[in-house]
């Protein structure tokens, strides 16, 4: 069974004089344990309903909510209450901290409504989201993005089985949003399932699978297993090999059909744009397949001149494996003890990376430094 089921549910306010309003329409969905899932759609499609019945700070008024094989709408208020205490954390746009009280007691208030207090165990929920220099203070001293992590450490502090985020990174900048981002990758890799309502596309595009949610009801669902990643990354290194004029051999597995999917799933999630009927990077794309060309292209030098494969067709089918799975880190070491080579062995150019630019920076500083010599001597 999985661990989030929504059957048909629906939740209607009364409407005064008017129809009733359905703030959702029928909505059914799964989620496992272990998932990140976005939910999306403009404002007023029923987003935050849809969390505040998973978290069960409300009930459906039809359908069938269960969360780890608990029929929710059977709970009484009591028995509800006690529930979501025991299985959900929230995080809130607003952040919503207790300004009189300390970063340390906000988290220990959160463990005092579900059990007992315990001051060591709060400190290590500070120490997760890297606050523990900051347990002493203030919300009102404290960033907002600084703020917004207090609240992921009292929304964890009770090892909750659900996380449910309602515009995490609504009101942080760009940098918070990354923290932020960052964190909840953490909890996710370590195995949390994450339920989060955002608006914002690059925050849906963390998530395992996206919910588009219109007037109530779920009218798109998108899965970014690795397949779609890495049929998104050929997409682009296709677009990049068209610019550049160079010879590009992809594995050919997506028909015309596929592809057309594939771009149209792309241009929505803003990789890439259709200009006069022609597929044209948005910025953010060309930048992703700039990384996955020149993860790529290192790949090939790596395995021609280290490890000295000659066979194209071997070279060719490790690179695309390669490529989708080196981190950025990775990269730079082997463009580093390769020298920072210019081009692939195919002679077309590979893009630099930021190890690239430093070399260069240093050997500048280098050859400045030698001609001061020459020149004083
Ligand atoms: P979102 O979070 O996507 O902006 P909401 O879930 O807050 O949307 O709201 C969905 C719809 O339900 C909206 O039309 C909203 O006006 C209505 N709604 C939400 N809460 C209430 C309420 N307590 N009483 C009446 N209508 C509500
Ligand atoms: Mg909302």
């Amino acid at each position: 069974m999985a661990f989030v089921e929504l059957e048909n549910v629906t939740k209607a306010y009364d409407g005064g004089w008017s129809a009733p309003v359905k703030a959702l329409d029928r909505v059914s969905l799964t989620a496992e344990a272990g998932q990140w899932i976005a939910i999306m759609g403009p404002s007023g499609s029923g987003k935050t309903t849809l969390l505040n019945i998973l978290g069960c700070l409300d009930q459906a008024t039809e359908g069938v909510v269960r969360i780890d094989s608990v029929d929710t709408s059977t709970l009484t208020r009591a028995e509800l209450a006690r529930f979501r205490a025991e299985t959900v954390g929230f995080v809130f746009q607003q952040f919503h901290l207790i300004p009189h009280l300390t970063a340390l007691e906000n988290v220990m208030l959160a463990q005092y409504f579900h059990s007992m207090t315990d001051e060591g165990e709060a400190r290590r929920a500070l120490d997760r989201v890297g606050l523990t220099d900051r347990a002493r203070h203030l919300p009102s001293q404290l960033s907002g993005g600084e703020q917004q992590r207090v609240a992921i450490a009292r929304a964890l502090v009770n090892d909750p089985k659900i996380i449910l985020a309602d515009e995490p990174t609504g009101n942080l900048d760009a940098t918070n949003e990354h923290i932020v981002l960052d964190l909840l990758a953490d909890l996710h890799q370590q195995g949390s399932t994450i339920l989060m309502v955002t608006h914002d596309e690059q925050v849906g595009r963390c998530a395992d699978i996206r919910l588009d949610l219109e007037h109530g009801r779920i009218v798109e669902t998108t899965h970014f297993s690795m397949e779609v990643n890495q049929d998104f990354d050929e997409v682009l290194e296709q677009l990049w090999a068209d610019r550049e004029r160079t010879f590009h051999v992809e594995p050919e597995h997506f028909t015309a059909a596929q592809q057309r999917k594939v771009v149209a799933m792309m241009a929505r999630i803003g990789l890439v744009e259709l200009r006069a009927g022609e597929v044209a990077f948005t910025p953010r794309g060309e930048a992703r397949a700039r990384s996955v060309i020149r993860r790529h292209r290192l790949a090939e030098r790596l395995f021609m001149d280290v490890l000295a494969i000659r066979d194209e067709g071997s070279i060719e089918k490790n690179a695309c494996t390669f490529e989708h799975i080196l981190s950025p880190e990775v990269t730079d070491r082997i463009c580093t003890f390769l020298g920072h080579p210019r081009t692939c062995p195919h002679g077309s150019p590979i893009p630099e990376g930021d190890c690239c630019l430093e070399a260069r920076g240093a050997q500048l500083t280098t050859q400045l430094t030698n001609l001061q010599t020459s020149l004083l001597s």
